[in-house]
């Protein structure tokens, strides 16, 4: 898709009567609630079935279901949904299950960059954007006989953090690796865990000003990972180890969180140089992007990922964090975007937004 096909077909959209549109799962109930909050119609795409649990939540319920066998079936409704003014709100688990090739090709316009898909994807150029903007990452270890110190073992494509392992030697590495499977291998860092919900407008300067635009800091939060999170309740990791138990990183949830107040003046830093490295590689993150970070000792922010779209991990803040609070009250990631789109198509920059 073409920001020119994107633009084509905006002119024949009712840009009074958008529909906000995404996938049953992940962080949907949020963001049809934000997109209610402001006044949209919204859509779900059921995958399989209508998820019953739907019901119990009225305000987080989208006004229509359209029910597809399979991620791959949603390319043959994109006519129908264009007839109704759709707009595609990516989430994580839309696009990993979807799949990053369907969702560059798919016909609907989409809120944020495409283009940002493969520098996302492709670990290598991640750390381009990323190092290249100034940030640390995690040292990677590129010859598992090297290993010399506490290392993260990632499968590439591995959905939730499943499969990761801990090694401490390359003899540990050794007994653990699946070696069909393609991995990075990254210093293990030691610290506290945050994970930063940012959103970049390059339409509105009533924020953090950047070059173009402005940036907000909406929430935090810390994952709650399975079973790394609570191992210490059945004795010491290296007890277990003995007797063949591994600690994994499967995300079951996301616990609140603030951040001491002196830190805030890096997490805009980060943020802003990202976006403003985004606009040099491939013109700009749209929207609302995540930096995973670990503070070390010395308070030194270490990036190990970034995600460049909106994160589960804003749905304990449905009803605001104590950042957003001091935005607007009740103010939601979902809430945010539904804001973004509805400014742009009154002021007639839906092509800023969308691709
Ligand atoms: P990821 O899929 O990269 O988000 O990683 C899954 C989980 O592994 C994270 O949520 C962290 O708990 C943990 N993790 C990833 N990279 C590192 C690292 N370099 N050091 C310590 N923990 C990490």
């Amino acid at each position: 898709m073409t920001q020119k096909n994107i633009n084509d077909m905006l002119t024949s959209y009712d840009k009074k009567n958008l529909t906000i549109c995404t996938v049953c799962s992940h962080s949907s109930l949020q963001i049809f609630n934000g997109a209610r909050k402001e006044g949209f119609k919204t859509l779900g795409i059921a995958i399989g079935e209508k998820k019953k649990f739907y019901d119990a939540f009225p305000l987080g319920k989208p006004d229509e279901f359209l029910i597809v066998n399979n991620y791959k079936d949603i390319l043959k409704c994109t006519d129908e949904l264009r007839k109704k003014n759709v707009v595609v709100i990516p989430h994580g688990s839309f696009v990993e299950y979807f799949g990053a090739d369907n969702f560059i090709k798919l016909d609907l316009p989409t809120f944020g960059n495409r283009n940002v898909l493969m520098w996302e994807s492709d670990r290598k150029m991640e750390r381009e954007w990323l190092e290249g903007a100034g940030l640390t990452m995690p040292q990677e270890i590129k010859n598992p006989k090297d290993i010399n110190k506490p290392v993260i073992v990632k499968y590439h494509g591995a959905k939730g953090g499943k499969g990761f392992f801990i090694a401490k030697t390359f003899d540990e590495f050794q007994k653990r690796i699946q070696k069909n499977k393609s991995f990075t291998i990254q210093e293990f860092v030691m610290g506290t865990r945050y994970y930063l919900h940012y959103f970049y407008s390059p339409i509105q300067d009533d924020a953090y000003k950047l070059s173009k635009g402005s940036l907000q800091l909406l929430s935090m939060d810390r994952r709650d990972e399975t079973t790394i999170d609570e191992v210490h309740r059945l004795g010491s990791i290296a007890e277990l180890e003995e007797l063949g138990i591994h600690p994994t990183f499967v995300v079951t949830g996301n616990i609140p969180i603030v951040m001491r107040e002196s830190l805030l003046p890096k997490v805009f830093k980060m943020g802003e140089s990202v976006v403003e490295k985004s606009l040099e590689l491939f013109g700009g993150i749209i929207g609302s992007f995540c930096l995973e970070t670990v503070i070390t000792e010395d308070l030194e922010f270490k990036v190990f990922e970034i995600s460049a779209r909106i994160v589960a991990g804003t749905n304990p803040y449905i009803a605001g964090s104590p950042y957003s609070e001091m935005i607007q009250p009740d103010l939601s990631t979902g809430r945010r975007i539904a804001q973004e789109i509805k400014y742009a198509a009154k002021k007639n920059l839906l092509h800023e937004v969308l691709s």
